[in-house]
């Protein structure tokens, strides 16, 4: 026999040892990573079949044909035996799931999960909107970015004038900005319902002021109510209502006059501060919230201007009504002693889980 024949025949013995030995190799595989660690081994590039093959060069070229086959042949055997021995592991592993101890969805998570609540402006928001709804004021709504004229001119500003430095804001284009108030509800209600009515309006407004008492963006409410024979009575009938209703009965309101340009007369709101009242006397003693006055200030109010009316075609001959204004993060800040509005926009759980 030549060297070839005895090559071919060293091959041939070696494809048949190793159709041989691999059923047994992937039974002794118990897990997926095992068996295919042992597939590799056979089949992968420098695995046991290439290493045979790596000798068909000493072959004589004419039986090279017959151990090419045989070796494709022994290669399928090892691919469906691979294979088979894969479906197997995963149907016993799913087994061992289903009959393992039932896992049981209704048991109660170990650490009790924290439950959420309302942030801080919120609470006063639906509250302030409580009170004045049981008043029977309705709500409205309007949108935060609104023209310059709903915004200022219908309200009374001139173009340009000085008094809209004060909440100089920031625009999305020529003749739109964010709203800097509340109050372009007023007028989007002014202009399109017929008095007499009741609203108040809560809402996001923005300006460029930052610091410990101002933030670019925060929360107002607004009040108003228009009718015919409205006066500065009704106005300060609602205050009380309102003092007593948000602090408790007989809470003394004072009214300072101050200048709003969209209403005549206007004035400052202050309310008997509820922290420091003794309760005997009734008699506020003074606290670090109402800075040692006895009241706090709270929101602003007037009487709406007649030339606001006009603007929003309402005839200021035949009707009259009030506003009132107040932000809801002062509010908050005086309802829960808050030192620094920023707290409530910063969302430390260790700040709002006090709540
Ligand atoms: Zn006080």
């Amino acid at each position: 026999m030549s060297e070839a024949d005895d090559k071919k025949a060293e091959i041939d013995r070696a494809l048949s040892a190793l159709c041989e030995s691999f059923p047994a190799r992937f039974l002794g595989a118990e897990t997926e990573q095992a068996l295919r660690d042992e597939n590799a081994k056979i089949l992968g590039k420098k695995g046991e079949l290439s290493a045979i093959l790596k000798e068909l060069g000493r072959v004589a070229p004419e039986a090279r044909k017959a151990i090419g086959e045989a070796a494709n042949a022994v290669k399928a055997k090892v691919e469906a035996g691979f294979e088979a021995r894969l479906r197997e592991l995963a149907m016993r592993k799913r087994d061992a799931e289903l009959n393992a101890r039932p896992f049981d969805l209704t048991l109660p998570a170990r650490v009790p999960l924290p439950r959420g609540h309302r942030h801080p402006i919120s609470i006063v928001r639906e509250e302030l909107v409580q009170i004045f709804r049981s008043m029977g004021f309705a709500v409205f709504d309007g949108p935060d970015i609104d023209t310059e004229e709903n915004n200022f001119g219908k309200l009374g500003y001139p173009p340009d004038h000085p008094a809209t430095d004060m909440q100089d804001t920031f625009y999305t284009d020529k003749g739109h900005l964010l709203r800097s108030h509340t109050s372009n509800i007023q007028i989007r209600a002014m202009s399109t319902m017929k008095p007499p009515f009741a609203f108040i309006a809560p809402g996001t407004v923005f300006r460029r002021d930052d610091d410990m008492t101002h933030s670019p963006m925060f929360h107002q409410l607004e009040a108003f109510l228009v009718d015919e024979h409205v006066t500065l009575a009704h106005l300060r009938g609602v205050l009380s209502e309102f003092a007593a209703r948000l602090f408790g009965d007989g809470t003394p309101v004072r009214l300072r006059p101050s200048y709003f340009p969209f209403v005549e007369p206007g004035a400052e709101v202050d309310l008997g501060c509820p922290f420091c009242k003794d309760e005997k006397t009734g008699k506020r003693l003074g606290c670090g919230v109402c800075k040692h006055t006895g009241f706090i200030e709270i929101m602003g109010c007037g009487m709406i201007h007649p030339t606001v009316f006009e603007a929003c075609g309402i005839d200021p001959e035949k009707y009259s009504g009030f506003a009132l204004g107040l932000g809801l993060e002062r509010t908050a800040m005086v309802r829960y002693g808050i030192p620094n509005l920023r707290m409530m926009f910063e969302n430390d759980p260790r700040f709002l889980s006090q709540f």
